[in-house]
């Protein structure tokens, strides 16, 4: 069974959505364009604009960054955690869901930084826009995703901060390189540094490390130096001691727009099960930035995936609760 974009549509249990249509056209407030905006295009939204989609209802992905994929995007690596999809790279990845999104004639629209979301009350719908062109919808999907904590360093020519290009991109070889932090992103990056012909790699975390066992095993020990440390982007030194290069690898942090009071938790958007932002009706959230466990592609996908199929269950069933009851089969 397919279901259709109309019939979905027209069998809205009593719906409200005359009475919001007709206050919406007797105000300046525009009429809802569309069922769902999903905002980003990384995983997360790119599978939940798939689904709501694939589902009948009418989407529009919205991506800042000039093609679709997000994080994966920055990852030369091979991803070899995606089920189904050995060999691939995270940079494969990405273009392979873009090319799902083309092949499967999902809206979108990449180079649109959304700066602003509001809710009109009158309408009770949303309204996105980039500064320049809005968008109006009755609901609204976060998928913006996170990005690598700076603490005031940025990409430089010899600075790198996070994983994946913004180091790659940096000549390491017969050079002595800092890296900055005790996780897993620090270990790999001090690993790859290494293996691409490093003389020196240091690694500098102020408490003990917590990267995996496996990881930690591949760096020496007398290169991690753990305690306080103080770096310098200007004069190129940690500790005094100097570099040619800094990685800085503190981990991510939400990317939240502005504007809007969302409730958060270290930082990361707090959703129901069914991915609902509290008190927000309209408002969800799949992926990065919410305080999901265990942040990756698998997991981004399923959130949006999830977040797609509750949103079709509150238009064919009304809202509240309808992912409890979602057990049904899948579309065709
Ligand atoms: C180097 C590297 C290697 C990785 N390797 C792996 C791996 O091997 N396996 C694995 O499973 N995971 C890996 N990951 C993690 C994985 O990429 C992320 O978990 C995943 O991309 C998160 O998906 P997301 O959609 O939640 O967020 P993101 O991928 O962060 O996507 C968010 C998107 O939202 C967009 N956006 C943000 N703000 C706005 C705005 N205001 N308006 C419009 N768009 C906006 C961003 O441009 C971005 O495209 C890796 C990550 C990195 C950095």
């Amino acid at each position: 069974m397919h279901l259709r974009a109309d019939r979905l549509r027209s069998g809205r249990p009593g719906t409200d959505w005359d009475a919001m249509k007709n206050a919406c056209l007797t105000s300046s407030q525009s009429l809802p364009t569309e069922d769902v905006l999903v905002v980003g295009g990384g995983p997360a939204g790119a599978a939940c604009a798939l689904w709501c989609h694939q589902l009948g209802l009418r989407v529009r992905l919205l991506e800042a960054a000039s093609a679709i994929g997000g994080l994966q995007l920055l990852s030369p690596y091979t991803n070899r955690w995606l089920p189904g999809l050995p060999g691939k790279t995270g940079q494969q990845v990405a273009a392979s869901l873009q090319s799902h999104l083309d092949l499967a004639e999902v809206p979108y629209q990449v180079d649109y930084r959304v700066v602003s979301i509001r809710r009109q009350t009158t309408c009770g719908s949303w309204e996105v826009s980039d500064g320049v062109k809005r968008f109006a919808s009755r609901y609204v999907v976060l998928a913006t995703g996170s990005k690598p904590r700076g603490a005031g360093f940025v990409n430089s020519a010899c600075v790198g901060v996070g994983p994946g290009l913004a180091m790659e991109r940096i000549e390491v070889k017969g050079k002595r390189v800092a890296i900055l932090g005790g996780g897993d992103n620090a270990y790999d990056q001090a690993a790859f540094a290494l293996q691409r012909g490093a003389r020196e790699v240091h690694i500098y975390c102020r408490r003990p490390p917590h990267a995996l066992p496996i990881l930690q095993e591949r760096i020496p020990r007398e290169s991690v130096y753990v305690g306080p440390f103080v770096a310098n982007q200007q004069t190129m030194t940690v500790n005094a001691a100097a570099y040619d290069v800094i990685g800085v690898q503190f981990g991510f942090q939400a990317c939240l727009p502005g504007a809007l009071d969302l409730p958060t938790e270290h930082g990361y958007l707090q959703v129901d099960r069914g991915g609902a932002v509290a008190h927000m009706p309209g408002l969800f959230a799949a992926g990065e930035v919410t305080n999901y466990w265990h942040p990756c592609v698998a997991t981004s996908y399923a959130q949006g995936v999830q977040v797609a199929k509750v949103i079709q269950a509150e238009l064919t069933r009304g809202p509240a609760t309808a992912f409890m009851r979602s057990r049904e089969p899948m579309a065709a």
